[in-house]
This record gives structure tokens, sequence and C-alpha cells, in this order.
């Protein structure tokens, strides 16, 4: 959520900043604002958007600055609650991602010793603090500070006369792009890849001191070592390419996304220690749309490996004590900065449990404290509407399935031609979305829809509902097709489409019944059904033809055409499809 940048080189760090603060637009923020030193500090902040800020500012030399863009959660979002804040003397200036729970008290203590506040936010204490223990020696005064500080923080200091910046991260993301002659603080690597593919990533309690030509990380005084990484991300995998959106250029790109993910691995032979290890059920934990690829996983695992497997959001996981014997745990996370997440690997390797994290960003938290980490190929997911980070979780949920599978080998064999004919599959779907575009024309209209399938298929209708509310605001219940008749009948008639995923697999039958009975109570019903099903013709209002495929990786296929329901519908509606109000990209808080 949110994002801070940071600068420091022999250029005008003004630009530059605005520039990389416009490039973590994505992730969410009500306000924004960018502090520069050119021997003193000046600061230019509001309740607006970064184009916005970019054109009515005036302009601020200097050659190092810090920047943010805020989601508020102390205090409304207002021109003096955005960041950056300052001390008293206004030589000071932080920008911070993440909460301080111990504000309260650390404020009234520093009012009463003299500090004069202006904001409400939590993160105004940070600068007061460092104020109050600078004696000349910043990193000094920052660690200082931090030691009073409880929550989770990333951090950057800017000093109007120090040639550094001086940054620390606690539960929430930080990188430092390294350059020539100069470097660069982000919170996430699309913001510094105009200038760089070379990165440095902290450990929780790190303090770097980031000067123009170099980069120290200490902790708790002592030099550390951290290794800088090449991204393989590049400039243009975080650009629009000519699609209207980010999410449907993101849609578009899941047959690469699927071929280099499953390369990967299938390629390098790759092994999950997890899996290796004689565990007897598995825990996956995940939240959002990655609940719903781990609820996926449930089915494939406990089908082809035959061990019980569970699957928890993390932000419950948290508030019990599981009984945790002889389970291995897996963590799925686009971001792998997800507080929640986070919270509970902790949790579980505290008490000895391995972790194994399925995350798309190298370097993320979640790879840190994971015993293994396994990486997706989708590359940077711009859209908040997650679509192709799915798809890629999926794959390697597969992936280590069949890897570890006791199923015979005919029906591996067969499942090996079924994933590598998925490309193309995806690719059809992409290429015929005609009908698609109809129906999400007609689903415009309503203001409430149902979503409902069976076994593999019941966490997709689950992800396509989710889908429609984020991207489109209509209310959308995603339904095991059995579960109707328990209550959510009493809603059904013919303001409610419902979208029905009816899969070839042993629960087409009981499908079919519940799109009658859904019939009967007079809603229209849409239904997805792989070519060739003549019983789906008849019943349903409309049917979007998918192609035939083994049922194992129908809920990649069916994901795709709902994706692109859920686009089409939210573009019909005129919504802001890659920005949904309120939600951001990577939920950093808890
Ligand atoms: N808690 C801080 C505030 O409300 C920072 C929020 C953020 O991460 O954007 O200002």
């Amino acid at each position: 959520m949110c994002g801070i940048v940071g600068y420091i080189g022999d250029k005008q760090a003004q630009p530059i900043l605005l520039n990389c603060l416009a490039r973590m637009e994505y992730r969410g923020y009500d306000s924004c604002g960018i502090a520069v030193t050119g021997g003193s500090i000046k600061v230019c902040k509001d309740v607006k958007r970064v184009q916005e800020l970019t054109t009515t500012m005036p302009r601020i030399g200097g050659l190092a600055g810090i920047g943010h863009t805020r989601w508020a959660t102390h205090g409304e979002p207002s021109q003096v609650n955005a960041h950056p804040h300052l001390d008293c003397s206004g030589n000071i200036a932080v920008v911070h991602n993440g909460v301080i729970n111990n504000f309260q008290k650390l404020k009234q203590q520093l009012v009463a010793e003299g500090h004069s506040f202006v904001s409400q936010t939590d993160t105004e204490v940070i600068p007061h603090l460092i104020e109050k223990y600078y004696d000349g020696n910043l990193e000094e005064a920052v660690e200082t500070a931090l030691r009073d500080v409880e929550g989770s923080y990333a951090i950057i200091v800017l000093a109007a006369k120090e040639p550094k910046l001086i940054v620390a991260r606690k539960d929430s993301p930080l990188i430092i792009g390294v350059g020539d002659r100069e470097n660069f603080i982000a919170s996430d690597v699309p913001a510094v890849l105009d200038y760089t593919n070379r990165a440095l990533y902290l450990e929780d309690g790190d303090i770097g001191i980031v000067a123009k030509d170099g980069i120290v990380v200490k902790r708790g005084g002592t030099r550390v070592e951290r290794e800088e990484h090449r991204i393989l991300w590049s400039v243009e995998d975080a650009q629009k390419g000519g699609y209207e959106h980010f999410m449907l250029k993101e849609i578009h790109e899941q047959p690469r996304v699927i071929r280099d993910t499953l390369g990967d691995y299938t390629q390098q032979n790759g092994s999950a220690s997890l899996m290796d290890a004689d565990i007897k059920s598995l825990l996956i934990l995940a939240c959002g749309t990655s609940y719903h690829a781990a609820l996926v996983g449930k089915y494939i695992i406990e089908d082809l490996l035959n061990i019980p497997v569970r699957v928890e959001l993390a932000s419950e996981l948290n508030y019990w004590a599981p009984s945790l014997a002889g389970t291995g745990a897996l963590a799925i996370t686009q971001s792998g900065e997800t507080a929640d997440i986070l919270k509970a690997m902790k949790k579980l390797r505290g008490v000895g449990c391995p972790v194994l994290v399925i995350t798309n960003v190298v370097g993320s938290s979640a790879s840190r404290i994971a015993s293994q980490t396994v990486y997706t190929r989708a590359g940077p997911e711009i859209s908040v509407a997650a679509t192709k980070s799915f798809t890629a979780q999926l794959m390697v949920l597969y992936w280590l399935a069949m890897s570890y599978s006791k199923a015979d080998a005919r029906r591996l064999a067969d499942m090996v031609m079924g994933i590598r004919q998925l490309p193309n599959k995806v690719q059809q779907v992409l290429d015929n979305k005609d009908e698609i575009i109809k129906s999400a024309k007609y689903l415009a209209g309503y203001e409430n829809a149902f979503f409902i399938g069976r076994g593999i298929n019941f966490p997709i209708a689950l992800e396509g509902a989710l889908k429609l509310k984020e991207i489109s605001y209509i209310h959308a219940e995603g339904c095991a097709a059995g579960e109707l008749k328990h209550g959510p009948f009493a809603l059904l008639g013919e303001d409610i489409p419902v979208i029905a995923i009816v899969a070839q697999d042993n629960t087409y039958e009981a499908m079919l019944t519940n799109i009658r009975e859904v019939k009967a109570r007079g809603a229209p019903v849409i239904a997805l059904a792989e070519e060739g099903d003549k019983d789906i013709d008849q019943l349903a209002d409309s049917v979007l033809t998918l192609p035939k495929g083994d049922a194992i990786f129908s809920p990649v296929v069916n994901t795709v055409a709902l994706q692109l329901l859920a686009y089409y519908t939210a573009r019909h509606r005129g919504c802001p499809i890659d920005t949904p109000r309120n939600l951001a990209k990577s939920v950093t808080v808890e």
C-alpha cells in the first residue's frame, strides 16, 4: 500500500522522484508529496494525483530528495497529513510506509519534551524522535529512534545538510536501486526500472546509508554485506504496451506466463524440499486471489498426492493456534509483502514448521522468511486486480502436485500433455472473446450476480465473483453450486444473473441439475462450458464456449474467461479498472 521513493545523485531529484512516484501509483494512494534538499529542505505535498502535483508544484532545486504516495491509516487524507513529515527545525524530513502502534505514547512524551506536532499521523513521531537523538550522527539517531518505535515501517530520512539518505525497514517493503554515481530507494522494483536493473534488499532491522557514491548497510552499528541482485523485469514489462489498461495487457500475457513459469520448473528439474520432507499433511495460507489459487491447490494436491490439505486465510490463522504436528506449510503471495501472510509465516516458522512460499517478487520479505521459495514468472503485475499472477500460482501448484504425484504413470502422462496445451487453449479464449464481450455488456446492467461452480471450479466461482466486484463494483458472490439451496436461493430472481461454470468431470450432471433449479427461479444463466456441450445450449440463456481439455486444468481456462468478463463489464460501466476505489495492490498493513 502506498509507496516511498528516494533519490541521491548528481541529477536534479525533483523530476526523478515524481517519475518514480508515478510508476508506483498502481499501488493505490490518496495523497502524495516530495521533499528535496539543496541546503535546506523544501516540501510540496497535497491530496492530489501525482500528475496534478507535478504540474502545479514549483521547481525545487536539489540533488537529493524523498517522495511518498500515502494510503491513510492515521488521520484523514489531507495536505497536512500527507508525507513527507518534518521535525521542529525543518531540517529532517521522513517518508514512511506502515503503522507505528505506540505513536500516542511517543507523541505525548515528545510534546512534554517541547516538540510540537502539526498532523494527526502516527508517522510524525519519527522525525521528532530523530531530532531528539541527533547529535551529529544521523544514522545513529535513526537507529536509536527506531528502538522506541513499535510497529511496521519502511522509512527514508532526508536531512538538510547531509549528503546521504538513511533508510530502514521492518515488515514493510523497501528496495535500494543501485545506479552509477546515483542511487534510488523505492517500495518496489517498477518504481526504479527506468533508471536501473540492479537492486539491494534490506533485512528487517538493517539501517542503510545511501550516498551518491555508495551504499553501506549496518546492523547494530556493525557493517553487513547485502548482495546485489539483477532485476529480470524490463521497463516494457511495467508499461501498458498499447493496451487500454494494465489489466487487459496482463490478461493477454497469460499464455507467456504459463510457458515461462512451467518452463522454469520442468527444465530445471526443480525440487521442493518441503515436499521431500516427510510431511503428513499440508497447510496452505493465502489471502484474496491467492486464497482461491490455494483452494484449487487443495483439490489438485489431495487428488494427486493423497495427503490431507487444509487452506487457511492468513489473516485468520494469525489469531488461533492450529495443530501443526507433521504439517508442512505453503504460503502463496504475489507481492511477497502481504502483511497478514508475513505474520502467519513468522508464526509458523517460530514453531518449527517448514514454509515454502510461492511468490512473484524476487527478494521480497516472504522469500526471506520462508524455508524455501518458488518464484512465479508472471513479471510485474500493475493492475490491482490480480490476473496473470493467479495463473502463474496455479502453474506452480500443478507442477508441485505433478512432480510429487502418486498417480499412475498413464494419468501423469496425460496430464503432462494437458498442461503443455494450456498456453494454446488460453490463447484461444483470448482470440475468441466476442461472446464474452456480449455477455459483459448484458451483465453491466445488473447490480448483483452469483457465480457458481463445483469441485475444482468452486474456487474459480469465488475468483470470478471477486474479479467482478473489485473492478465493476457489481455485488457478486461466489458459491458452491450445491449450496445455493441452503440460503442464496432466497435472493434469486430475474434481476440476478447466475454465472455457472460447467466442467466435464464428475460434477457435470449435478451442475446441470443446479442450473435447472436456478432457471426455475427465473434467474438468467450465463454458462461457461466446453465446446460441443449440447445440453448446456438448451439450458443456459447464453454460453461462453471454451476449448476442450483435461478437466483438471479447466480452472485456468475458466479463469481467463471470467477475467475478461469482469474486465469488459467494468469497461461498460466506465470504472477505473486498474485502480479500483479503496483498494491497493500490495496490502502491507494488517
Ligand atoms: N501510517 C502512516 C499514515 O497514515 C503511513 C501510511 C502509509 O503507509 O501510507 O500517514
